[in-house]
């Protein structure tokens, strides 16, 4: 069994891991980045991306990503192809289990495992991926200008998309299955004053209808929650907008996570609630979720990485010195 041993070791290969690994690799700390069982992250499910700063053009999500990936190699970062498994937070430095059985020992830890939008879970839903049904409006929505589009959920995600849809849409209908939101009343009283956006209370979406060809989503067939009568709405984006999963499970009970299991960061900083640990990316930020913000706090997880070891090397040479 190899053991890889490294001043930095990022789990996760998003924007958010490959930009620490960027900034960690040019300040010496030679990081190992373990990317995960999605390499390049949730930008590879994706094609074009218009809003990441620097590029006229529309570029694709995997070249994006596999740009990323070379600039992190290019200036020292060493790329394993491997999942973490097991983790051993106690004690510095930390000792990480790889699903190869191979062992990773890093003097500190970035956290950037990301997080996946929950699905409505229907087949319908899983073929109009891309072709009509998204699970994020910000990056989604400019293809949808002038188009009649609806939202999914009633949490603070659902109410700011469907506001963020107003945007590029004339007519945002905002579907939820219960009737009243969860999301912070502020939303939706600017979600209510807004002509643009109409509710439809008690309804769950039955089938995003498919109007084959080229032609992706055109409808979404709907049940009344209360009285199980069907109606159908027509519809050429669908956005589902029901919460998101962070890739935490890993870190229960190592770490401490807020009450939607993400990681908690002290304000301001990518310090976890372990010294030497830190996080970044969509796994400790549940409000901006994109590339750009993953990878700006990638950068901050370098930053405070880097700060932390010079800190640790003065104690170390302090102590040895008395
Ligand atoms: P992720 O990209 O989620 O990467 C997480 C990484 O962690 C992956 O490499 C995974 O393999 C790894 N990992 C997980 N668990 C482990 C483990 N146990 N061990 C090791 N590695 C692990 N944003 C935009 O700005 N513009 C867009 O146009 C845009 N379009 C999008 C389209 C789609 C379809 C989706 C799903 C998202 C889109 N986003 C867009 C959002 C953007 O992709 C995310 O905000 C961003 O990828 C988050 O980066 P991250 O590095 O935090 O995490
Ligand atoms: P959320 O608060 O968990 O809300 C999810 C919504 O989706 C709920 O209204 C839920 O309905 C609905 N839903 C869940 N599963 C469904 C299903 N299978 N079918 C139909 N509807 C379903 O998720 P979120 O809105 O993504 O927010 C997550 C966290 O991030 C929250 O703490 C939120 O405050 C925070 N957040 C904050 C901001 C901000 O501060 N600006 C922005 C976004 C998110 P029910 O209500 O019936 O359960």
């Amino acid at each position: 069994m190899t053991t890889h041993t490294t001043r930095m070791l990022i789990l996760g290969s998003g924007p958010a891991g490959l930009s620490a690994a960027i900034y960690g690799a040019r300040a010496g700390m030679e990081p190992i980045v373990v990317q995960g069982i999605q390499p390049g992250g949730q930008l590879t499910t994706t094609t074009d991306v218009e809003n990441y700063p620097g590029f006229r053009e529309v570029i694709q999500g995997p070249w994006l990503m596999q740009e990323m990936q070379a600039q992190a190699e290019h200036v020292g970062t060493r790329m394993m192809w491997d999942t973490i498994v097991e983790v051993d937070l106690t004690r510095r430095p930390f000792r990480l289990i790889g699903d190869s059985g191979e062992i990773y020992v890093g003097d500190v830890l970035v956290i950037a495992t990301g997080a996946q939008a929950k699905w409505l879970g229907l087949d319908s839903e899983e073929a109009l991926k891309g072709k009509g049904v998204s699970a994020c409006a910000t990056c989604d929505g400019f293809f949808y200008r002038g188009k009649k589009v609806a939202v999914i959920g009633g949490g603070n995600t659902a109410v700011e998309e469907a506001l963020y849809l107003t945007n590029h849409s004339p007519d945002v209908t905002l579907i939820h299955r219960r009737d009243s939101f969860r999301a912070e009343k502020i939303l939706q009283q600017r979600l209510f004053a807004n002509e643009r956006i109409k509710v439809l209370w008690n309804k769950e979406v039955e089938t995003f209808v498919d109007g084959g060809g080229i032609a992706g989503l055109v409808a979404l067939e709907l049940r009344d929650t209360v009285t199980g009568e069907l109606s159908r709405l027509d519809v050429e984006g669908g956005f589902v907008a029901i919460g998101h999963h962070p890739a935490t499970e890993l870190f229960r009970g190592h770490l401490e996570l807020d009450a939607d299991h993400y990681i908690k960061v002290e304000t301001g900083t990518t310090r976890t609630s372990v010294p030497g640990v830190f996080a970044c990316g969509d796994v400790m930020d549940k409000v901006y979720r994109q590339a750009v913000t993953a990878a700006g706090t990638g950068c901050m997880a370098a930053l405070d990485a880097e700060r932390f070891l010079a800190e640790a090397d003065f104690e170390k040479v302090a102590e040895a010195a008395e």
